[in-house]
């Protein structure tokens, strides 16, 4: 290989780990508060705003009918998977991809499969969630996707609720490194959030998670961004989306900086309504990160919504059953639920959170590709 090649092919490598690097542009100082409740109302961002609050006026819309703002709508569910990418120029008409599109929503969160805008589905539609599809590329997963048996009175409910991203994409070594955006700058405190949450994974699957401050050493990659960071899937400032994290091994995991983060604390007596926990969002991205999709078990990690001042963090025994159908169990687990994480003092050690995003996973195939391809 001669010297200009060679001068040639780094230029080129360096360019696609630039690119690979990007979500390091738009970044931003995230909004974290030890203990919430000491912090005046004001310094907060728009504790009120909720972006899909505007939904609430479309309770009891009828099929067949036209209102205003039923294209938004369309939109939300289009979004999270409901409404096939096809199609566009939606209407305010409420049509049947609307109604079909409730009833799988209905039937994947539990509620009552009526087809309709009632307030039980509306009340839904309105809580703030992770940002991954909960039906990915059209493909079915939660309820929707499943063989349901529950009619039977003669069999036990044993059907599994956890699922996967499109061909179950797992990661093929077991010490995985992660990496936390220095623009953020975030604290020890912060830091100890994610090494719990990852704590809590490591603890049923043998994976350790180690930080990192290579970027380019990192598997994983946890960043905040607010609103548009460039992986076209744009934050939409406090509640709505939390967010998000890409399928193995890409190892992205964004979060939304506008959100009023809780760190500390007990999160349930915070006075701020808009309140959200880390590490709760954190364990769930971190399952997307492994290999999980949504669940619609309701207590599980992997359920897509999360209430504001709601903590969950402790693996149900769906979670747990999904990811040790991927990688094994930990040889020192023995249970069907999750032993308490010990709290760490310092923020190093196993841990970090991931969302999702399809698109960028089939990025960074095709860059890898070109990558592999360049090295030959
Ligand atoms: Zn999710
Ligand atoms: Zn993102």
């Amino acid at each position: 290989m001669t010297k200009p090649r060679q001068h040639h092919h780094r230029f080129i490598i360096g360019t696609i780990l630039l690119l690979l690097s990007l979500d390091s542009a738009p970044s931003i100082s995230a909004h974290f508060f030890p203990n919430i409740t000491s912090i005046p109302e004001d310094l907060l961002k728009n504790t009120t705003a909720n972006p899909w609050g505007f939904f609430q006026q479309l309770a009891g819309c009828h099929a067949g009918k036209k209102y205003d703002g039923l294209a938004k709508l369309k939109h939300y569910f289009q979004y999270f998977g409901y409404i096939p990418n096809s199609l566009s120029n939606f209407t305010d008409v409420f049509d049947d991809n609307l109604e079909s599109a409730l009833q799988t929503y209905q039937q994947n969160f539990n509620l009552n499969i009526t087809g309709q805008l009632d307030d039980q589905t509306v009340n839904h539609i309105l809580r703030p969630r992770c940002g991954n599809p909960d039906i990915i590329n059209g493909s079915t997963s939660m309820n929707s996707g499943k063989t349901n048996n529950t009619s039977s009175s003669h069999h036990i409910h044993t059907v599994s609720h956890y699922s996967f991203f499109t061909g179950r994409p797992r990661w093929r070594k077991q010490a995985l490194t992660y990496w936390f955006l220095p623009e953020n700058q975030l604290t020890d405190e912060v830091k100890t959030v994610f090494s719990r949450a990852f704590d809590r994974w490591s603890t049923v699957i043998p994976l350790t998670f180690t930080q990192t401050d290579s970027i380019y050493e990192a598997d994983i990659r946890i960043s905040f961004f607010a609103g548009d960071h460039g992986d076209g899937e744009p934050f939409d400032g406090v509640l709505g989306t939390l967010a998000h994290a890409f399928s193995p091994p890409n190892g992205r995991l964004h979060l939304d900086g506008d959100e009023n983060w809780f760190v500390t604390g007990d999160v349930r007596t915070s006075a701020v309504t808009s309140a959200v926990d880390l590490e709760s969002v954190a364990v769930h991205e971190i399952g997307h990160l492994l290999g999980l999709g949504h669940s619609s078990v309701e207590e599980s990690i992997m359920y897509p919504s999360i209430s504001s001042r709601t903590k969950k963090v402790e693996l149900a025994s769906d979670d747990v059953e999904g990811i040790q159908t991927l990688y094994g169990s930990n040889p020192n687990f023995n249970g069907t639920s999750a032993p308490p994480v010990q709290e760490r003092e310092t923020g190093s050690g196993s841990g970090g959170a991931h969302c999702v995003h399809s698109r960028w996973g089939l990025t960074g195939l095709i860059m890898a590709s070109c990558l592999a391809f360049l090295l030959l």
